[in-house]
C-alpha cells in the first residue's frame, strides 16, 4: 500500500458505483413520486371540480327555464323540495344553495335544509370560484360559487361535493408511493451489491493470485482466459511480465553462479602456488615466477569482480557523472588503440574520420560506453573484416556509429540486447562476456540524455548509432 495516502472508502469502485446509483435513483424516484402525486391530485380535484362546475351549469340553467317562463321563484322552490339521490339525504356530502344578491339562502338542497344547515357565502362573482371549505358535517368539501344576472334578480349558485373519498385516493397513493419506492430502492441496491460483488469476483481472485507472486514462483501465469472480458488484456500483460522477469531472474542467476565459480578458479590458483612454493625454500627465479602467476590470477579476479560490480551498478542505477568538455574524436581515438592489438589479432582493420565535435559528458563513462562498443564490433567479427566509426552531427546532435561487417543478429534479439544478462544464443558461449555491456552503455547514455540505435543483419554486421547533445 503506498504511504502517505489514506485510501479512501470510495477508492473502492463497488462502492463508487453503489453510492452513484443511489444518488441517480433516490433523485429520480422522488422526483417521480412528486410528479406522480400531482398528477393525480390535479386529475381527482379536476373531475370533482368538472362535476360541480356542470352541476352549477344545471341548475342555472333550468332556473333560467323557469325565469323565461316567469317562474323563476317557482322554480327555486322546485329545486330544493324535487331534489333526488344523494342531494335528497342530510348531510350526504353532496349540497346546493342559492343565494340573493343580499346573501339570502333563497333555496338549499334537501341535504342541507334536513340539517338545518348552510354553504358559507364567499363570492358574487359571475366567474366560477372554487375553494376547499369545513361542510356542514366537520368534512372537507369542493366549492363552486358564481353568479347569475336574471331580469330583476342576480342569483349567486353554490355546489359543494365532498373531498373525503378524493382525500382517500390520494392517501392511498402517497402511502403506496412511500412504500414501494423504498422497497425497490432496497431491492436494487440489494441487486447492485449482489451484481458487483460477483463481477468483481474475478478481480479479488485475480489480486489474490497476483499478491501469492515472489521471486521464488515467477513460473506461475495467471489465467488470461477468464470470464471477464475486461480483466484478459491485464492478465495475458501480467503474463508477459511475468515471462521477462523470470526470464531476467534466470540470467542473473545464472550470471552469479557462472561469476562465482569462475572467482574459485584464481582462488585455488593462489592458494595452491602459495601452498607449493612455501614447501621448501626457493631460488629468486621460483619466487618471482609465482608471484607472477600469483598476479595473473588476481588480475582474473579483478576482471570478474568488476563485472559484479558492474552488474550491482546497474541495479542501483546509480551513476555520479564528471561532466567536462569533451572532444569526442580525442576520444574514440583513444579506444582505437586501446582495442586495435586486438583486432589486429582477429585479423580486423578498424578505421576512424576525421571530424573534430565537442560535447559535455564524464570522459571515464563515456570512454567506457566507446571501448564497450568497439570491443564488441571485435568479438563478433570474423576474420578479414571491417569496423568503422563514423562522427558526424545532425541537429544538437553528435552521432558516431560503430559499423561492423560481424555476424550480426535477429530482429528478436536486437530488442533484447539492452537487457541485462542477456546474450544472443548459446553458440556464441565460446566468445567470453557477461551480457552487461551495453545494459551499461545504454544506462550511461540515459544519464546524458542521449540515445543508442541498432541496425543490424544477420550474417552481414550491425552498426551502433550513439547520439549525444553537442555542447
Ligand atoms: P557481452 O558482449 O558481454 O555478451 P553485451 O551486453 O555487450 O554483452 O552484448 C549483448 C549481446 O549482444 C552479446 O552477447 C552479443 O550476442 C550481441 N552483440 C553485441 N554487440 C554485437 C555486435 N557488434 N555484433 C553482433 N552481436 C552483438
Amino acid at each position: 500500500m503506498s504511504a502517505g495516502k489514506n485510501p479512501s472508502m470510495f477508492d473502492s469502485i463497488k462502492l463508487k458505483l453503489l453510492a452513484w446509483f443511489l444518488a441517480v435513483f433516490f433523485v429520480i424516484f422522488t422526483l417521480l413520486g412528486f410528479f406522480l402525486y400531482y398528477e393525480l391530485k390535479e386529475i381527482v380535484i379536476g373531475s370533482l371540480d368538472n362535476h360541480a362546475s356542470s352541476e352549477v351549469t344545471l341548475l342555472a340553467g333550468i332556473l333560467s327555464k323557469e325565469e323565461e317562463h316567469g317562474h323563476l321563484e317557482e322554480g327555486i322552490m322546485e329545486l330544493t323540495s324535487a331534489a333526488t339521490g344523494e342531494y335528497a339525504v342530510a348531510l350526504s356530502g353532496h349540497y346546493y344553495q342559492m343565494v340573493d344578491a343580499n346573501g339570502i339562502v333563497l333555496g338549499r338542497s334537501p341535504s342541507l335544509s334536513l340539517a338545518n344547515k348552510y354553504l358559507p357565502i364567499t363570492s358574487m362573482s359571475e366567474e366560477p370560484v372554487f375553494e376547499v371549505i369545513i361542510g356542514p358535517a366537520g368534512d372537507p368539501l369542493r366549492l363552486v360559487t358564481q353568479t347569475f344576472q336574471y331580469t330583476g334578480l342576480r342569483l349567486t349558485v353554490q355546489v359543494a361535493d365532498s373531498l373525503i373519498d378524493s382525500y382517500h385516493l390520494l392517501y392511498s397513493f402517497r402511502t403506496i408511493i412511500l412504500v414501494a419506492i423504498p422497497a425497490i430502492f432496497l431491492i436494487s441496491i440489494s441487486g447492485v451489491i449482489y451484481i458487483s460483488g460477483r463481477s468483481l469476483r474475478p478481480l479479488n481472485a485475480f489480486s489474490e493470485k497476483v499478491g501469492l507472486i515472489t521471486e521464488k514462483s515467477l513460473k506461475e501465469r495467471i489465467d488470461d482466459t477468464t470470464p471477464v472480458k475486461e480483466l484478459r488484456p491485464l492478465a495475458t500483460s501480467f503474463n508477459v511480465m511475468l515471462s521477462r522477469l523470470e526470464k531476467s531472474f534466470a540470467r542473473q542467476r545464472e550470471f552469479l553462479s557462472d561469476a562465482s565459480h569462475e572467482l574459485r578458479t584464481p582462488t585455488s590458483v593462489i592458494r595452491s602456488q602459495c601452498d607449493v612454493t612455501l614447501r621448501k625454500e626457493r631460488s629468486e627465479e621460483e619466487y618471482r615466477e609465482t608471484i607472477t602467476n600469483i598476479g595473473k590470477a588476481a588480475g582474473r579476479m579483478t576482471a570478474i569482480i568488476t563485472r559484479i560490480l558492474d552488474a550491482s551498478r546497474l541495479e542501483s542505477k546509480i551513476f555520479h557523472l564528471k561532466v567536462e568538455k569533451i572532444d569526442l574524436h580525442e576520444l574514440l581515438d583513444e579506444a582505437v588503440r586501446l582495442l586495435t592489438p586486438t583486432a589486429t589479432e582477429h585479423g580486423l582493420k578498424i578505421s576512424l574520420n576525421e571530424r573534430k565535435v565537442v560535447v559535455m559528458g564524464d570522459k571515464e563513462r563515456l570512454s567506457e560506453v566507446f571501448v564497450n562498443l568497439v570491443d564488441n564490433a571485435v568479438k563478433y567479427s570474423t576474420k578479414g573484416g571491417r569496423i568503422d566509426i563514423n562522427l558526424s552531427e545532425e541537429g544538437k546532435y553528435a552521432i558516431t556509429s560503430i559499423s561492423d561487417t560481424g555476424i550480426g543478429m535477429t530482429e528478436k534479439d536486437k530488442d533484447m540486447i539492452f537487457e541485462r544478462f542477456y546474450r544472443v544464443d548459446k553458440s556464441r558461449e565460446e566468445i567470453p562476456g557477461s551480457g552487461l555491456g551495453l545494459p551499461i552503455v545504454k544506462a550511461v547514455l540515459d544519464a546524458h540524455r542521449g540515445k543508442i540505435d541498432v541496425e543490424t543483419e544477420e550474417g552481414r554486421g550491425s552498426t551502433f548509432k550513439v547520439y549525444l547533445l553537442k555542447h
